[in-house]
């Protein structure tokens, strides 16, 4: 892995996802690697965006630039990790993700973190310090570390996932799943979908699904996701929601899905059903 350094304008930025006000990613380039990760897409320095997983940019102004900026911003709710992982693990070096959450709970924000990996557990402290102002969602794609490594190789194994949320949800904080991407052929079973709506239940977690979504770099044949992008398109996803959504009602868990555009522009069970 190689790191290089730049300096940014900007620290927090507005946040185009439901529910977050502002986003913050101290990192550029992610290690972890996923072989389906779309962050690529948003990223500038085509040396990180060529070579995804290898190449790791530190924000190295990040805490100064935030320092100023929280001082005339609206207080709301900052999503940490919405393009990169906050927790990959040059975090263990320069812990930019751990300062931001600092200075961003101790001025008032909210924080949204989402992660692959169990190193959030060194800031447990802090966390649960501010327990009423965080929430954590860990992306649990599937149980299996074996199947898990070939399509998220440098995160950390499922298992530890899970391992993670428990110590969080048992603390106090409010945990989600973000159970995506539904691949077809790896995560899509009856299995998988059991396990993650368990695992929901017993950290009193809600479950947001998305499905794959098919970018232009997975076109190239030599992309693992390759194979299966003529499934992918025609998959039936609106079956796939109304079957994974009764199976969490039957284990009352809260699921939301992110596709599949329900009718009526419900999210409800019913809204699934032709
Ligand atoms: S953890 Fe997230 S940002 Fe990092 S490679 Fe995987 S999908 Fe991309």
């Amino acid at each position: 892995m190689k790191i290089i350094f730049i300096n940014v304008k900007k620290a927090l930025s507005r946040s185009g996802l439901p529910d977050l006000d502002y986003a913050l990613n101290p990192y550029m380039g992610c290690y972890h690697g996923c072989i389906y990760c779309y962050a690529r897409l948003y990223t500038w320095i085509k040396e990180i965006r060529e070579n995804w997983g290898e190449i790791i940019a530190v924000k190295k102004n990040l805490i100064n630039v935030l320092e100023k900026e929280i001082k005339y911003l609206r207080r709301g709710i900052v999503g940490v990790g919405t393009i990169t992982d906050p927790y990959q693990p040059v975090e263990a070096i320069y812990r930019l993700t751990r300062k931001s959450i600092e200075l961003l709970l101790s001025h008032g924000f909210h924080i949204s973190i989402q992660t692959k990996n169990t190193l959030i557990l060194r800031d447990i402290d802090l966390l649960t310090k501010h327990k009423h102002s965080v929430d954590v969602g860990f992306t649990i794609t599937s149980l299996n570390d074996k199947k898990s490594r070939i399509y998220e190789p440098k995160a950390s194994p499922p298992s530890m996932r899970a391992y993670a949320l428990k110590q969080l949800s048992s603390k106090g904080i409010d945990t989600w799943i973000f159970y995506g991407p539904v691949i077809p052929g790896y995560n899509d079973d009856l299995d998988t979908r059991i396990k993650i709506i368990e695992l929901a239940r017993e950290t009193g977690s809600k479950i947001l699904i998305d499905r794959i979504h098919i970018k232009k770099f997975m076109y190239n044949r030599s992309h693992p996701l390759h194979k299966i992008l003529f499934i992918a398109r025609n998959y039936p996803w609106k079956r796939f929601i109304y079957e994974t959504m009764k199976l969490c009602r039957k284990y009352n868990v809260d699921c939301i899905p992110g596709f599949a555009e329900p009718s009526k522009n419900k999210t409800t069970l019913d809204s699934f059903i032709q």
